[in-house]
């Protein structure tokens, strides 16, 4: 007999364990966000209670402390993704803050006229909108890598747009509505060979599979707290060190600064000096626990357990009549967006919701991709390692019942 492919961590995760009228929550919006684990709950409540204190100004022990905790996560990201030094990892609020200041502090400093940024067709919102103010302010131009019917982008058509004016090449290492892996290490070498940076929009990878910024071949890589177990509010930019150390500050303020006088001011070396203000302190220290957290179940594991789900779940629905999946990729993460014939995806969610069973319906903050499909919004059902198969069970049989409800 083989071995069971699937993790068992659901009791780590206190909300997973509640009802609805009943019902048992079945999570499956991990997309969107991912729950969090006791340990992490823990942490943060502890921190709070016993050691809360401000970082990189105190010098008592509290605060002493509390940078020792603070200064650890990054060292710990760091060597989650493989950067080769803990300077090159910023904390930000988010993966939307992460890519704009990437496109606000690099993009704006190093763009001119003519220059073009590449995006594929299938991006989340925060990685084409900031492009968008930042065209506005250098005259720089967009150009989009198209996709086939399988939501893969076409890298012939991708190797065609790359000239001597790309500048920059941005893309996301999984995409949120549909599910695509990218090959970015294929997509940033390519843009290297063209003189570009390669910029990783990683929000739906970082969690879900091993991710070595060196071995892609990312120049930068943007990623949010809340979607690896970790708390909301804190987010990480890796930038390559000798990128980071041309770049202009991209918030001033506190903190990120040697000295300021009225007439001149000088800036911290990176990472501080894109690290204005105050910043998370307790939610950074949470994302060090999520860290560990994912590291002590292993992302390989992790990887298997969901790419087994996938399976399942795409076998389940498929069968379902009047179900169209939108994202089948050969690569795919983790995630089943579909339409049911002649229900609203909002009705879909609305009706799941009465059964305990959480989705996400909507055009996903990615309407160029809801384009792309000639779908205005679609359901989403997102999976993360505290799934189970009786958790797509109970969204097929949700599914049908929606089916009879409508088709009688
Ligand atoms: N990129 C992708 C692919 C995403 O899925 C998301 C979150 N839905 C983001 C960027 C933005 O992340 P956040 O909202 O945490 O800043």
């Amino acid at each position: 007999m083989s071995k069971s492919p699937y993790l068992d961590i659901k009791k780590d995760f206190p909300v997973l364990n509640r009802e609805f009228d009943g019902k048992p929550l079945v999570y499956l919006d991990t997309a969107a966000t991912s729950q969090k684990p006791t340990v992490v709950i823990d942490a943060m409540d502890h921190f709070y209670r016993e050691s809360y204190g401000t970082v990189r100004r105190g010098v008592y022990r509290l605060s002493e402390k509390a940078t020792q905790a603070y200064e650890s996560t990054r060292h710990k990201v760091a060597k989650l993704i493989n950067a080769s030094s803990d300077r090159e990892i910023i904390y930000t609020r988010g993966c939307t803050e992460s890519l704009n200041l990437v496109a606000y502090s690099y993009g704006r400093s190093v763009l001119k006229s003519g220059d073009e940024i590449i995006l594929s067709q299938i991006e989340h919102h925060a990685n084409i909108v900031p492009w968008q103010i930042v065209r506005e302010m250098t005259g720089a131009v967009i150009k989009i890598i198209p996709c086939n019917d399988r939501g893969e982008l076409f890298l012939e058509e991708y190797r065609k747009l790359l000239s001597p004016r790309a500048k920059i090449v941005a893309v996301n290492h999984v995409s949120n509505a549909l599910g695509t892996i990218n090959p970015i290490k294929e997509i940033a070498k390519l843009a290297h060979e063209a003189g570009a940076v390669m910029v990783v929009d990683g929000a739906q990878s970082i969690s879900h599979m091993t991710v070595d910024v060196q071995d892609l071949g990312a120049d930068f890589y943007a990623f949010s707290s809340h979607k690896m177990f970790g708390p909301t509010g804190a987010g990480i930019l890796y930038g390559r060190y000798d990128l980071l150390e041309k770049m202009p500050p991209f918030q001033g303020g506190g903190d990120m600064i040697r000295q300021v006088t009225f007439e001149k001011t000088t800036y911290q070396d990176p990472p501080h000096r894109f690290e204005a203000g105050t910043p998370s302190i307790v939610e950074v220290l949470g994302l060090g626990v999520a860290v560990d957290y994912l590291q002590s179940v292993g992302l390989d594991k992790i990887a298997g357990h969901e790419h087994a789900l996938l399976e399942y779940g795409t076998k389940l629905l498929s069968g379902i009549p009047g179900v169209r999946l939108i994202g089948t990729a050969e690569h795919k993460g983790a995630i089943l967006g579909f339409e049911l014939d002649g229900v609203h995806p909002h009705d879909i969610g609305t009706l799941l919701d009465m059964d305990g069973i959480a989705i996400r319906a909507g055009h996903h903050c990615a309407q160029p991709t809801m384009q792309r499909f000639g779908v205005p919004a679609t359901a989403r059902a997102s999976l993360g390692p505290y799934n189970t198969e009786a958790d797509l069970d109970a969204l097929a049989a949700g599914i049908q019942k929606i089916r009879g409800m409508f088709h009688h």
